[in-house]
């Protein structure tokens, strides 16, 4: 203890001279006199109690004062003087916030304070007035002493408080400042626990009463000392063993119905914060169910409902109704995904071969030991406080710190004899040009390829509607009789005699087919079998240049799906024309999410409302066909469809099932159905059950898309963002260890959005985000290939074939070289290589719109595109995985696999695209052409804008905190500049999203590995929103197909403007301007998030909204806001990190 300078203050004040007296007694415990310290102890109270100034005098920290009295306290065997100094500390303390405080705790006040506690405790009769004091000081010490519970238990003063307690349950004044402590204490677990033993529950049940207006305080300290109990899984038991909770909720009863004025909404919410602890165990929930919780609580949250004050108690209530909810299983065979691809190979150990390696008949849908007890332990290591340390945990888990992993690869892992099969594809290198080659355009296409055994027939799903009178007018008037009924068709068949046609009769009849592109004029084609019909094509030839509807169903014969699939969704034959229209991103309204939740369970609460009929289902060979027009009539067989099954749940209520993707048993997310039947002017709710992420930007204000069969008809082809209500929360269907990665306990998410369709009998198709089939892609590169000029170099070849038997396009776009002359096709040869891909995950579809945007840029006859072209060879793949994309899988190829996560190792049988695009880098590094740029785009779910993610060494360093001395490298900061130019040109760009920090969880990405192995330092993802934008010139706005396209087309302009920092003759002069530009990008103040973790470890970038509080219905208490005694916490705003699974799920990029 540091002696206090008393001497050389000349003008010692009153009270610092009693200090130094009261010192001067301590240090000389023989001649103390009880007397003396007694009187002086009393005079320093007087002035206390009188002088504001004495008080800061005391405390300061320069006067030792605390040092002092506390050391007074700790010798004297007095009780006068005892209480003398307990007064003056609680003078002390009352004011002067937690400051004086803090002073206290750090001279060790706390443990004196127990100490004296404790052996008071052991000389009875203890003073009433002592302990009152003890008690009061106590109290406002436990909240600012972060070990106050570790003190209490190790000084014993547990008991002391709680035998206090127990023996003055009648004396409210001394019995308040008890229980305050005892609600201190308590927060520590072990603490908890050891109360418990000690009967702290039963005691807490005596003062828990039913409703009575008197001494309310009392009572609400006792039930948030109750509900930290409970916080033990033990204690809980205790409680349910004891029949506590049936009396809790008829206490809880009993204050709803009292309180009729609100008064006491406080002490309802900590009814409710003790029944929400009981029910974190299993035990508690049975007790909850057997004690007709969820009708008590549901009736008496409906009874809330239209006081907004009373939200804390509906959301709490919804919360615990939520997590007591009896887990339903998925009402499905299996999660397996319904259609099966047969592999060349099966990897042993992979993720297929435990698929395909499970014995039959093992229920894959839910785990055994179906409902699993979170394991709840009462550790002996103290868990107070630890929130603290919750806030810098696992955030740099994901980041490399492997210098040596951080470090180019220099060995080629392939010796060049095998990659030289790769030549082929890089032709324009060793091609002489001839003279003729310059007057037409040129360029090599593979024939489209129809194959035989694909002869079947195509038919365009719709429904009778479209015949029906009220779309007489679209129809030749030859076509149906005037009292024909209207046709029965569930779909137009476009051929005549499917099974037995050959070759070219079905050629024959597609080319009848003719939906009358000339609007139903007279020479529409007649159909000698009556059961054809003629529909108008929307006439969206000027607006899409590139779309086709009759190239597109030639097209899709050869597209080779898992179903085979036999019919075209309308909005792919159509083609989709955006929108040219400001589609805002939706304000959430507030109550949604529990209103929802409410629904859900009255399904519980009044199980015969219940229909649940099954109209759709993909498990049945005969999918039940649902014709007494009351229910929707839902599809899914065509190219990019995902749905699986549709439930009726209530009349305009449907519970709908996704797919996984195949030879998988989960990623799903994307969906893309058809929806028939319908009535118009009704709200109709629909409930996506099984999602798998575990938030979705359909929270912040996504819409999903919908495309109407008689709007397009009426000149209107669009995909347009629509739904309201729309929210996405964790439901009551449980998720298999085996879909979870083997945890257990997991739910399913839901996806819930309301419509109103417009017309009657429309057909309408839902989508996740704007569907860009593979066969799109097929007519859009046939159509830009017609686009060439005699200055266009294009060439399309096929890099390979997929697992499913399509080719996979890789283009080659550049300019023709000026002329045959050396010098020109020396410039041509020297063209720096641009390398691009798209779409390796299938549920991305904006990356392919993206891609189109680049692809119609390169193609268009702009000086800029031309000056590109000549600047640049581009080898493009705009398809990585073709076989996802047909098959309506999410995130896999028909491997069953992340192809995003295969560069690192790719099998040439199991990962074809993958295996020949990196052999393609290999060659092209290996011939000293290693790309400029790589840039694969991808979409990403759950943030905003359009952002990129790079690789760098020492940004990784930096966030690591390796010592950076380990890393002295010198790194070219050039992977600054595309991202720096993008965001100065493209409106959707935001550079503050951008990261090239490189995580252990995509070291086999394409971006890393692109990097890593083929050296090439602007190696990017490029990550489009599926949602909108939160700044630039779409602020407030979400996403669509133009912007996407436009995106891709800015791409092109900023590869152009990059060149001018790449040209060899402009490197030579790196002084100028390209080091001050480069300089300006290493600014990092610049870049705000290269100092923020939150860019590449958290993938979520939003703001807590209001009702996220009640998101998770297996609260984790360490993050419960109630745990803060006095928060009025019906907004309250949770940790952003406590999910775990935020950080976690989607950063699969
Ligand atoms: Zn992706």
């Amino acid at each position: 203890m540091n002696k206090p300078k008393m001497a050389s203050e000349k003008s010692a004040s009153r009270v610092l001279m009693l200090l130094s007296q009261l010192e001067r007694q301590n240090e000389e415990p023989k001649v103390s006199d009880n007397d003396a310290i007694r009187q002086i102890t009393g005079k320093i109270l007087h002035l206390i109690q009188t002088q504001e100034k004495t008080r800061k005098e005391v405390a300061s920290k320069s006067s030792g004062g605390m040092e002092i009295i506390l050391s007074s306290l700790e010798n004297t065997q007095d009780l006068q003087t005892t209480l003398n100094i307990l007064t003056i500390l609680n003078e002390l303390l009352t004011v002067g916030g937690g400051r004086r405080t803090g002073v206290f705790v750090s001279k060790g006040g706390t443990a004196i304070l127990m100490q004296l506690l404790v052996s008071s405790s052991k000389d009875p009769p203890a003073s009433e007035e002592l302990m009152l004091h003890v008690h009061s000081l106590l109290v406002k010490v436990g909240p600012k002493d972060r070990k106050f519970g570790v003190k209490a238990r190790l000084n014993g003063a547990l008991n002391v408080t709680l035998n206090l307690v127990k023996h003055n349950l009648q004396n409210y004044k001394l019995l308040l400042p008890c229980l305050q402590v005892l609600r201190v204490y308590s927060s520590n677990l072990v603490n908890a626990v050891s109360l418990g033993k000690s009967g702290a529950l039963e005691i807490m049940f005596e003062i828990i009463g039913p409703f009575s207006k008197k001494s309310t305080t009392l009572l609400k300290v006792a039930l948030d000392t109750l509900a930290s109990l409970l916080k033990s899984g033990m204690n809980a038991r205790r409680a349910v063993d004891r029949g506590y909770l049936p009396t809790l909720l008829t206490v809880y009863q009993d204050w709803h119905r009292n309180d009729t004025r609100h008064r006491h909404v406080v002490i309802r919410k900590s009814i409710l914060g003790c029944i929400k602890n009981l029910t974190n165990i299993k035990l508690g929930r049975k007790a909850f169910i057997d004690a007709n919780g969820m009708r008590i609580l549901y009736n008496t949250s409906t009874e809330c409902l239209p006081v907004r004050t009373l939200d804390p108690l509906v959301n709490t209530s919804s919360l615990i109704m939520r997590k007591c909810f009896p887990k339903n299983r998925l009402p499905l065979p299996t999660i397996k995904s319904v259609f099966h691809h047969p592999l060349p190979h099966i990897p042993a150990g992979g993720p297929v071969a435990q698929l395909y390696n499970q014995p039959p008949g093992v229920d894959d849908v839910v785990d055994e030991s179906d409902e699993n007890e979170a394991t709840e332990v009462d550790t002996e290591n103290d868990t107070e406080y630890d929130e603290d340390d919750a806030g810098h945990k696992t955030q740099n888990d994901d980041i490399e710190t492997d210098i040596n992993k951080l470090r180019p690869i220099q060995m080629m892992t392939r010796p060049f004899d095998e990659l030289r099969t790769y030549e082929y594809f890089c032709r324009e290198f060793s091609e002489n040009f001839e003279d003729d080659d310059f007057e037409s355009p040129r360029s090599v296409i593979p024939p489209l390829s129809v194959n035989s055994e694909l002869h079947r027939p195509i038919i365009i799903p719709t429904t009778p509607s479209s015949l029906g009178p009220q779309n007489r007018r679209l129809l030749p008037e030859d076509l149906l009789t005037p009292n024909e009924s209207p046709l029965e068709l569930d779909s137009i068949s476009i051929s005549k005699r499917p099974e037995s046609a050959p070759d070219p009769d079905l050629v024959c009849s597609l080319g009848r087919l003719v939906l009358d592109v000339n609007g139903g004029s007279a020479d529409g084609p007649q159909d000698e079998a009556g059961e054809q019909a003629v529909l108008e094509v929307p006439d969206t030839a000027a607006l899409l240049p590139l779309h086709d509807p009759d190239l597109y169903l030639e097209i899709v014969k050869s597209t080779r799906s898992v179903p085979a699939y036999t019919e075209v969704a309308y909005p792919d034959y159509f083609g989709h024309v955006a929108l040219n229209l400001r589609e805002p991103i939706l304000e959430r309204v507030y109550g949604v999410q529990r209103t929802k939740i409410f629904q859900d369970i009255e399904r519980l609460i009044h199980p015969s409302d219940i229909l649940d009929k099954i109209v759709y289902d993909l498990d049945i060979q005969s999918c039940p066909v649902i014709e007494n027009g009351e229910s929707l009539k839902f599809n899914s067989k065509f190219e990019s469809g995902n749905l699986r099954k549709a439930i009726q749940v209530r009349k305009f209520e449907y519970d709908l099932i996704l797919n996984s993707d195949i030879n998988s048993n989960h990623y799903h997310q994307w969906f893309y159905f058809e929806v028939g039947n319908m009535r118009p002017g009704v709200r109709y709710r629909f409930n996506i059950i099984n999602c798998e992420k575990s938030n979705s930007q359909f929270n912040y204000g996504m819409q999903v898309l919908m495309y109407s069969v008689q709007d397009a008809i009426n000149g209107r082809p669009h995909w347009v963002r629509t739904g309201s209500d729309i929210c996405y929360y964790k439901n009551h269907f449980s998720r298999s260890s085996i879909a979870a990665g083997g945890q257990k306990g997991k739910s399913y998410f839901t996806l819930t959005f309301t419509v109103t369709f417009q017309h009657k009998d429309d057909v309408c198709y839902f989508a996740y985000h704007y569907p860009y089939t593979y066969s799109m892609l097929k007519m859009h590169l046939q159509k830009l290939s017609a686009l060439r000029t005699a200055q266009i170099y294009y060439r399309q070849d096929d890099l390979c074939e997929t697992l499913g038997g399509n080719s996979c396009p890789l283009l080659t776009i550049t300019a023709m070289p000026g002329s045959s002359s050396n010098d020109h096709i020396g410039q041509f040869r020297s063209r720096p290589v641009v390398f691009l891909s798209a779409r390796v995950h299938p549920g991305e579809t904006n990356s392919s719109w993206v891609m189109k945007g680049t692809l119609e840029y390169l193609m268009s006859c702009s000086p800029q595109a031309q000056s590109l072209r000549e600047s640049y060879i581009f080898k493009i793949i705009p398809m990585l995985n073709p076989d996802g994309v047909i098959n309506g899988n999410h995130r896999c190829s028909l491997s069953g696999e992340d192809l995003n996560r295969q560069w690192q190792n790719p099998n040439a049988e199991l990962h074809p695209t993958i295996y020949h695009s990196k052999s393609l880098l290999q060659y092209l590094r290996a011939t000293g052409r290693t790309p400029l740029v790589f840039c694969d785009y991808h979409g990403h779910s759950r943030k905003k804008n359009v952002f990129m993610y790079g690789c760098s060494i020492k940004e990784t360093v930096w966030q690591t905190n390796v010592n950076t001395s380990t890393c002295d490298l010198h790194e070219d900061l050039g992977y600054r500049t595309l991202p720096k130019l993008l965001s100065q040109m493209a409106p959707a760009f935001s550079l503050s999203s951008c990261s090239f920090v490189v995580e252990r969880s995509k070291e086999a990405t394409a971006r890393v590995v692109v990097w890593r192995e083929i050296g090439v330092q602007r190696s990017y993802t490029m990550e489009s929103t599926l949602c909108g934008c939160d700044q630039g010139k779409y602020k407030g706005l979400q996403i669509g197909t133009s912007e996407l396209e436009e995106m891709g087309s800015q791409f092109c302009l900023a590869l152009l403007r990059l060149r001018r920092f790449t040209s060899p003759l402009e490197l030579h002069n790196h002084n100028s301007h390209l080091l001050d530009m480069e300089n300006d990008l290493i600014d990092t103040r610049s870049i705000p998030n290269i100092t923020s973790p939150t860019t590449y470890v958290l993938d979520e970038d939003e703001p807590a909204f209001l009702e996220e509080v009640d998101y998770s219905a297996e609260s984790n208490d360490e993050n419960d806001p109630d745990l803060e005694p006095d928060l009025q916490d019906n907004h309250a705003l949770p940790d952003p990190n406590s999910d775990s699974e935020f950080s976690r799920q989607d950063s699969l990029n």
